[in-house]
């Protein structure tokens, strides 16, 4: 299904009101007896070239919505706007598995765990080949060189084709897991915790990787991480989610310094400080766990965790609204509040 775009939307993929909801099940005929909002209603704007981060705890929707654009869950309803090389746009979630072929390879998925998504009785040559050899129907020769250029690329010697995962570290891992997610020249990575199973002297060896090339490649990164250390320098954008919403968006350097949402001020008081000098901020300790999305609060979903709560929260939901320019945020004080971002007093 195509979909209008304007000549001026530099937006690679956009969301509108992009919904997932999973049945609740029991008993021996599979009754349904809830719904679990995983994904509730997100507008999302992914700049072509541009990293956008997903933030928020564990349970937030933020992996869920990455499975989403990548068509791996098909959403419940909503679109997913993805504009194409010649100026014209699709809606992804309209389309079956035939009609999603052509974007397959324009969008693929790094994943989190190097050591479990790679097929370790598959040598390089075949795990990095593999969308090659299917999508392309290359030779043999021509899928061997490709995939030693692949390699050379994530700086893995192109020697090691023939040798195993286990062979390797999970940083090397990593690089191969990079090297599959481009080898049909993606437009668009989804990079979900992609850097969190590894030790943090590798991870930003990993990080530079990504960034060295997306400056190559012009490629586009949704990045979906729980970690705001990282996300502070990978991300030229970040959403903040919460039970299945998002709460907050904004430029990553101004969202940082003065947060426009209770929960974002939270999640960033707990990234550690550079200057162990400096004093220290204070963290914000949330009370509870990340709200059940099969049943989410009324008002505001945050409202039971949220300091700065009034009664008007435990009632009506704050719709994402613009709050200064290129701000959005969902909170019924937003622009208000004295919220303190990581570099505040
Ligand atoms: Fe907190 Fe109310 Fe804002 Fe929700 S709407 S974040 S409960 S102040």
């Amino acid at each position: 299904m195509t979909v209008a775009a304007t000549r001026t939307d530099t937006a690679l993929l956009r969301t509108r009101g992009l919904t997932k909801h999973f049945p609740i099940r029991r008993g021996l005929f599979g009754r349904t007896v809830g719904t679990v909002r995983a994904v509730d209603g997100v507008d999302l704007t992914v700049p072509a070239g541009r990293t956008v981060a997903l933030v928020g705890e564990s349970g937030c929707g933020k992996s869920t919505l990455g499975r989403c654009l990548l068509r791996v869950h098909p959403p419940t309803s909503g679109e997913i706007v993805y504009h194409r090389t010649d100026g014209t746009a699709v809606d992804l979630a309209a389309l079956d598995e035939k009609g999603l072929k052509p974007y397959r390879s324009e969008i693929r998925l790094v994943f989190q765990d190097p050591f479990a998504s790679l097929n370790p009785r598959m040598t390089l040559l075949q795990i990095v080949g593999e969308p090659l050899r299917v999508n392309l129907r290359l030779s043999a020769k021509e899928t061997e060189e490709r995939v030693a250029e692949l390699l050379r690329r994530v700086g893995l010697r192109p020697e090691y084709l023939r040798r195993y995962p286990n062979a390797f570290s999970g940083g090397q891992r990593q690089r191969v897991g990079i090297a599959r997610a481009l080898a049909l020249a993606p437009r668009l990575v989804v990079a979900d915790e992609a850097v969190s199973a590894l030790d943090v002297s590798v991870r930003a060896q990993i990080l530079n990787l990504l960034k060295d090339l997306q400056d190559e490649s012009d490629l586009t990164y949704l990045f979906i991480s729980h970690d705001l250390g990282v996300v502070e320098y990978m991300a030229d954008e970040v959403a903040v989610m919460y039970v299945g919403r998002v709460v907050e968006t904004g430029a990553t350097e101004e969202m940082y310094g003065q947060p426009l949402h209770p929960y974002t001020e939270a999640l960033l008081s707990a990234v550690p400080d550079p200057d162990p000098a400096a004093r220290r901020r204070e963290r914000i300790v949330l009370r509870g766990e990340v709200a059940d999305a099969s049943n989410v609060p009324a008002g505001c979903p945050f409202h039971p965790r949220c300091a700065y709560a009034q009664d008007v929260c435990r009632t009506d939901v704050p719709a994402l609204r613009p709050v200064a320019p290129g701000r959005t945020s969902a909170c019924h004080f937003a622009g208000q509040l004295d919220l303190k971002g990581v570099d505040g007093p």
